[in-house]
């Protein structure tokens, strides 16, 4: 059986920084993961070699990975930093850009693919010292113990720690094995991902169309040409697009983004994920701590769930190290608390803030269509309130 002071389900970007951050300050660190080991990406650049996955980062994300060495290492040639935010309404004549200068912001993020930032955060966590990552290591149940939880794996390997962190996603099975409760809601809607190539520029814009059947954004890449798009649809619309020729798609898609946004000229590979907010009542319980989507998954239309999970992991890893500063154990309920204290609210903000954007935006009442309208060109006119959407976009 392995010992370490603090065990981590889930190598994903949440497990793997945080790895990196506590094995800095002196932690030994196991980290596990059910997945093989991901392969180095290609550096290859036709329509087919885009991750389908991609995160936007926000400024303060950056500076965090940049604090864990990680941000360098990721090729700039590779990331799309976009200056630009071009919203409209698909229903009317509403519309609202966003542009860098007006908070004198040299930028307002990167789009990064998932496995980009994956891999360089497996090289930063690989090279912290007291860190080790285990692949095809999946936790198959877990029980409670006097000296922490123990795990037991698929491939026959136990671990027990004082403290263990779920950082294995949305559909936690950390959080479903210590049976800690969620509030959940489906959105009766999925998200078809993939890369366009477009006639024209992207111009380091991301473009956001609400639509009546959902939001579609589009997310620049580095090429200029080609963007990663969100295609968020309700279930009965979702399937019969899905299943569209990629010429059909490509036509259907110009069709919805009509003449307010770019037009693809061709999609590459496509997926499709069911969109659901979930929010764990708890955070934390005895010898036990969840980050990122193990505690809250979240509508991807504004692009914040990664960044409220690296928020998550930077919290918890100050309060871990502030907590080992002043000679408190590694699972003490004083630091957990400290961090479920300061996440929770936050995360509930940003939930509350998408559930309304949906409702919204959802919508279909000709009240709620002019109230939408009218209210997208008035903050567009009116620099405060720009300005004020825009640093709570950056942070
Ligand atoms: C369509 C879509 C678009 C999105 N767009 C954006 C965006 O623009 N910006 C943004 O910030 N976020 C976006 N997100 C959300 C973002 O991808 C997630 O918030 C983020 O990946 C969560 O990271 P994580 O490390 O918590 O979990 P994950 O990335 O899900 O990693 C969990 C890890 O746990 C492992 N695991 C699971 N179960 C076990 C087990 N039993 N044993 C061992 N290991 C296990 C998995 O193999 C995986 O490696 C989007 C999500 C979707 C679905």
């Amino acid at each position: 059986m392995t010992h370490p002071d603090i065990l981590i389900v889930g190598a994903g970007v949440a497990g793997l920084s945080l790895a990196t951050a506590l094995g800095r300050e002196g932690f030994r660190v196991t980290v596990i993961d059910g997945a093989k080991r991901p392969p180095r990406p290609t550096a290859d650049r036709e329509i087919h070699d885009w991750d389908l996955r991609v995160s936007a980062l926000t400024p303060a994300s950056i500076d965090f990975l940049e604090r864990l060495g990680a941000w360098s290492a990721i090729p700039r040639d590779r990331t799309g930093c976009y200056t630009g935010m071009k919203v409209w309404d698909g229903h009317g004549s509403g519309r609202i850009g966003f542009d860098a200068s007006e908070v004198n912001a040299a930028y307002l993020g990167h789009i990064v693919e998932n496995r980009l930032t994956l891999q360089v955060l497996l090289q930063c966590a690989e090279t912290s010292p007291g860190v080790e990552v285990r692949w095809e290591c999946a936790m198959a149940d877990m029980t409670l113990t006097d000296s922490g939880w123990e795990i037991h794996c698929e491939d026959g390997s136990t671990f027990c720690a004082p403290l263990t962190v779920g950082a294995d996603g949305a559909r936690s099975r950390v959080r479903e094995w210590a049976g800690m409760p969620t509030r959940d809601w489906s959105y009766e809607q999925s998200a078809i991902v993939g890369t366009l190539k477009l006639a024209s520029r992207h111009q380091d814009a991301c473009w956001q169309a609400f639509l009546d059947t959902g939001p579609l954004a589009l997310l620049p890449l580095a090429d200029e040409d080609k963007v990663a798009i969100v295609w968020s649809l309700d279930e009965t619309q979702h399937e019969p697009i899905a299943a569209l020729s990629d010429e059909a798609f490509v036509s259907a898609l110009n069709w919805a983004l009509g003449d307010d946004g770019p037009q693809a000229t061709a999609v590459g590979p496509r997926a499709s994920f069911p969109l659901r907010q979930s929010h764990a009542v708890d955070y934390i319980d005895e010898g036990l701590v969840l980050v990122a989507d193990a505690a809250h998954s979240i509508h991807p239309l504004a692009g914040q769930g990664i960044n409220l999970g690296l928020s998550d992991v930077r919290v918890l890893a100050e309060e871990l190290t502030a907590g080992k500063a002043k000679g408190l154990a590694v699972d003490s309920p004083v630091a957990l608390k400290r961090y479920q204290r300061q996440r929770k609210t936050e995360n509930l903000a940003m939930m509350a803030a998408m559930e309304g954007f949906k409702r919204g935006f959802g919508s279909r009442n000709p009240l709620a269509v002019i109230a939408r309208n009218v209210g997208l060109s008035l903050v567009d006119q009116q620099a405060w309130l720009k300005r004020w959407f825009m640093g709570q976009a950056l942070s």
